[in-house]
């Protein structure tokens, strides 16, 4: 299989639209969350993304991050994609598309409507020629660590906007601000869905929800329901590895090698991972075209 194609992803996407299921994707920080969700995929045979944002990118770089992504992806038995997600620069996605990445995100939705426009172009024509994929986001992601402050409905993505950047871009998927944050929620998440079926109807590339961690498990379901075919998670991996581990460390002391404590620590992350595995793809229609890849699920 070509594993390096961002053709593989528009696939899964596409499967994912017609199932009526969608494609998990999980923020890693090193290697012991990334193991753990690419294990949790292994043992439900299900397709997943495995993804860094600016920060790890920063702190580990992207050639390292693009070899190990790479060699993840070829020993995988089943479909697995790496990804950016999140990149603020156009060089930034250069960089990871130079080093393997089938698909990056530029998140430019924080700019007026033209900046946006014109960075997804120009990450667009540097990804299409190598064959990788290019997620844009419009509207805003509501949370601490991107965009904090709104007036009213502003973090609303509009229709017309949306469809005029998809038109102008040739991008392969689209976030799309509907209430959604970062990080846990303070309250019940507000999502619009009255909005994410208007995109639905109007927009033809697959369609992402970020800020997965904390949204009730019916909601999701609805927004996939609905027309969302990739679903994010980051919070949750991170917020589960650092309990677990501090837990660990505590209980086992600081003498204890460290791998005695992340193979621990992977564990329960594989355990979050799955949960989410099932509740993005688990659901009726998606079941049976899981069957007919001969996806299925080791556990119930
Ligand atoms: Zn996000």
């Amino acid at each position: 299989m070509d594993i390096y194609n961002g053709n593989i992803l528009r696939k899964l996407l596409k499967d994912a639209d017609q199932g009526g299921y969608a494609v998990p994707m999980f923020n890693y920080t090193d290697l012991w969350d990334q193991m753990a969700v690419i294990e949790a995929a292994m043992e439900l045979h299900a397709p997943i993304m495995f993804a860094s944002i600016p920060k790890t990118v920063n702190a580990i770089s992207p050639e390292v991050l693009g070899a190990v992504g790479t060699v993840q992806m070829k020993k995988a038995a089943s479909p697995i994609i790496h990804h950016l997600d999140h990149a603020k620069s156009v060089e930034l996605c250069i960089a990871a598309i130079d080093n393997g990445y089938p698909s990056v995100m530029i998140d430019a939705s924080d700019k007026n409507l033209e900046t946006n426009i014109a960075m997804i172009k120009n990450v667009v024509e540097y990804a299409h020629t190598r064959g990788v994929f290019v997620e844009g986001e419009i509207g805003r992601i509501k949370g601490r660590d991107y965009e904090a402050t709104y007036d009213g409905d502003d973090f609303l993505a509009r229709v017309d906007d949306a469809l005029r950047l998809v038109q102008e871009t040739g991008v392969d998927s689209l976030a799309i601000g509907i209430g959604t944050a970062h990080g846990f929620y303070d309250g019940k998440p507000e999502i619009n869905f009255k909005r994410l079926k208007e995109m639905k109807e109007a927009i033809t590339v697959p369609l992402v929800l970020h800020g997965g961690t904390g949204i009730p498990e019916e909601d999701v379901k609805k927004a996939i329901r609905l027309g969302i075919n990739k679903v994010n998670i980051g919070t949750q991996i991170r917020y589960t590895y650092m309990q677990s581990a501090c837990r660990l460390i505590q209980e086992k002391g600081p003498v204890t090698h460290t791998i005695d404590i992340m193979t621990e620590a992977k564990e329960e992350i594989k355990k979050v991972a799955k949960a989410w595995i099932r509740i993005c793809m688990a659901d009726g229609k998606a079941e049976a075209d899981l069957k007919g890849q001969e996806i299925q699920y080791a556990e119930s």
